[in-house]
């Protein structure tokens, strides 16, 4: 079997320095690749960008970033849409609009899915990030992105299909838009922690008649009655459970120290909540 390409994305290594997006405007910006792309306009394109999505609110907030670019589909709706060979997949898996055959052919912009795909007014042609294949034809071993980025979010790899279902399953990676069925040679790690929710909050206790934060609380998140998690309060008393799905309804909280408690129930809507100040009682018996 051959041997393909793939990129590993780390999201949760990515601080939006962007110095990936500039490695890629210096490959492409002014410069032609016959056979592979046409020069990139000074303006208007971006063939790898960043998304970022902020979770929760204060005291618990977070931004996370996401690098976004084609995603080298194997089952790739741009090559349905593309006449006379525009677009092909190599036996590598990598994705290539020819710059000459497809010229003209605006209707490749509207079929990604993933609005991968730039459309370039003056040479009149659809682009896309072409996972640097003029440079792996030479030689080299990782793309243009991953050279640049200082905190290793990018692993280009190149192996047999088997072998990255083995590495997907290991690593726990995931590819955007699963459900279209377009099989992406991008795969993201950590994905969670821009496609999910978090739930948060602060838990104090009384100390001598003084409310202090209450430090490695033990906090237990249920839904219909079924246990989901724990979590052990930190030194500010907070703790946070991740990983759940939008708009996934009503949970349970209970929060125990001791003799006192706390309990709550919450609904989880289309955004990660922080749940507010816990304040632990003495238990009912
Ligand atoms: S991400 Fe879009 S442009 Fe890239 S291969 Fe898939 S359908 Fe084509
Ligand atoms: S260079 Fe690395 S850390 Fe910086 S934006 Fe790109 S992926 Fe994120």
């Amino acid at each position: 079997m051959a041997k393909k390409w793939n990129l590993i994305i780390d999201v949760a290594r990515c601080d939006n320095c962007r110095v990936c997006f500039l490695a890629v405007k210096d490959e492409y910006i002014g410069n032609d690749f016959p056979g592979y792309s046409a020069a990139q306009p000074a303006q208007g394109h971006n063939w790898l960008d960043i998304r970022r999505k902020e979770r929760g609110i204060y005291p618990i907030l977070e931004a996370r970033f996401m690098p976004v670019m084609c995603n080298h589909c194997d089952n790739a709706p741009c090559m349905m849409a593309a006449r006379g060979e525009a677009v092909r997949k190599r036996p590598d898996g990598i994705v290539i609009i020819d710059p000459e055959k497809s010229k003209g052919q605006k209707q490749i912009v509207e079929a990604c899915p993933y609005g991968a795909i730039c459309w370039n007014e003056d040479a009149q042609v659809p682009q896309a990030w072409t996972f640097e294949a003029h440079l792996l034809d030479e030689g080299w071993t990782r793309t243009r992105a991953e050279q640049a980025c200082p905190t290793r979010v990018y692993r280009t790899i190149q192996v047999e299909d088997e072998e990255m279902q083995r590495i997907q399953a290991e690593e726990g990676l995931e590819v955007l838009k699963p459900g279209l069925g377009t099989k992406p040679r991008i795969y993201y790690k950590n994905l969670h922690l821009l496609t999910k929710c978090f739930v948060g909050g602060t838990v104090v206790g009384h100390v001598g008649g003084v409310e202090e934060c209450a430090a490695g609380v033990e906090v237990v998140l249920k839904k219909d009655g079924r246990e989901l998690g724990r979590a052990t309060t930190d030194t500010f008393g907070e703790f946070k459970f991740d990983k759940l799905e939008p708009n996934s309804g009503g949970y349970q909280l209970e929060a125990t120290a001791s003799s006192e408690c706390f309990s709550m129930r919450f609904d989880l809507g289309e955004e990660s909540r922080y749940l507010g100040v816990m304040t632990l009682a003495a238990a009912i018996t």
